[in-house]
């Protein structure tokens, strides 16, 4: 998700009537381009002052995707050239209910050389009626001639701030520390914070905490319970040891002093990890990557983790 400071610019330049007729709206895949140019759309569209209101009939149109006036082509797979000629020969044309039509071109960075040439015309001199959009992740795969011709509109990720406070309302389960870990896990993508903080990833989280914890103190019947109890199918084994792995590797670095360790969820190991062997935790992470490994090369399931927990549990002897 994309910050929003850009959106709040160009809605301020949509009420003062000042937008321009081409714009390249560049920045990192699943940002949000497609979102913003949408949104874009909505505020030129929009007949109230404050634009986008959101509840005008042009509004509606747009939230709900059935806007007349709102095209927009190469969204699944890279546009053709018939698709320009297409978005070429409508743009011709008078807007069906509003005053304008915008085309929105996803991925024009992957536009084939003749596309983006017969794209030029269009984007120099589109006429009165007409808002183009070129979305790109790089700017560098454009033709210097699209690059000169339009306004450009980078967007940036949203901030750590924006990123914390919205995850700490919608996560009022989360700690502190963890919410902290999600924003420096997601570097700007709130999307990517979200996964962090699901029910799934937590409860996986939680699970390989506790087979950690288990372990360090050499529960025996615990570990294997865990690990042989439960009928796991490989997928699932596999990406509990993931987890495992990145959990062991957290610890290392705790036990290092490293700063932006993620920290443990549970609170139980927080602090028996004080006093951990680096050893042991050195020995439970290779244990767990080489049963991962052998997962991957179709070991059988249940041989892979007996062995597993006896390895984990003679690592805590060290
Ligand atoms: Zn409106």
């Amino acid at each position: 998700m994309y910050n929003s400071d850009e959106l709040r610019l160009f809605s301020a330049k949509a009420k003062s009537g000042l937008c321009s007729h081409a714009y390249i709206v560049d920045g990192a895949a699943g940002i949000g381009k497609l979102d913003f140019a949408l949104e874009c759309a909505r505020a030129m569209l929009c007949s109230e002052r404050n634009k986008p209101c959101g509840y005008c009939s042009s509004c509606r149109k747009a939230i709900t995707h059935d806007h007349p006036d709102i095209f927009i082509i190469g969204r699944d797979k890279t546009a053709a050239i018939a698709d320009v000629r297409e978005i070429i020969r409508r743009s011709s044309l008078k807007p069906n209910d509003s005053d304008k039509q915008i085309f929105i071109v996803c991925n024009a960075g992957k536009l084939r050389a003749d596309s983006q040439n017969a794209l030029l015309k269009l984007f120099e001199e589109p006429p009165e009626t007409v808002a183009i959009f070129l979305l790109t992740e790089s700017r560098a795969s454009l033709l210097p001639t699209v690059l000169s011709r339009g306004q450009r509109i980078h967007l940036d990720g949203m901030r750590d701030e924006e990123i914390e406070s919205l995850l700490s309302e919608k996560h009022p389960e989360c700690r502190y520390g963890e919410i902290r870990n999600a924003v420096d896990a997601a570097n700007g993508n709130l999307g990517e914070a979200e996964r962090y903080l699901s029910k799934e990833s937590r409860a996986l989280r939680a699970k390989a905490e506790e087979l950690l914890l288990l372990a360090l103190d050499k529960k025996k019947y615990e570990v294997m319970n865990l690990l042989l109890v439960t009928k796991y199918k490989r997928d699932q084994l596999s990406a509990l040891l993931s987890e495992f792995v990145s959990a062991v590797n957290e610890a290392e670095k705790q036990r290092y002093d490293v700063r932006m360790a993620r920290a443990p969820q549970s609170q139980e190991l927080a602090s028996r990890l004080s006093n951990a062997s680096k050893k042991a935790l050195a020995r439970m992470g290779e244990a767990a990557a080489v049963c991962l490994m052998s997962l991957e090369n179709n070991a059988n399931i249940t041989t892979a983790s007996s062995k597993l927990a006896i390895d984990l549990l003679s690592a805590a002897s060290r």
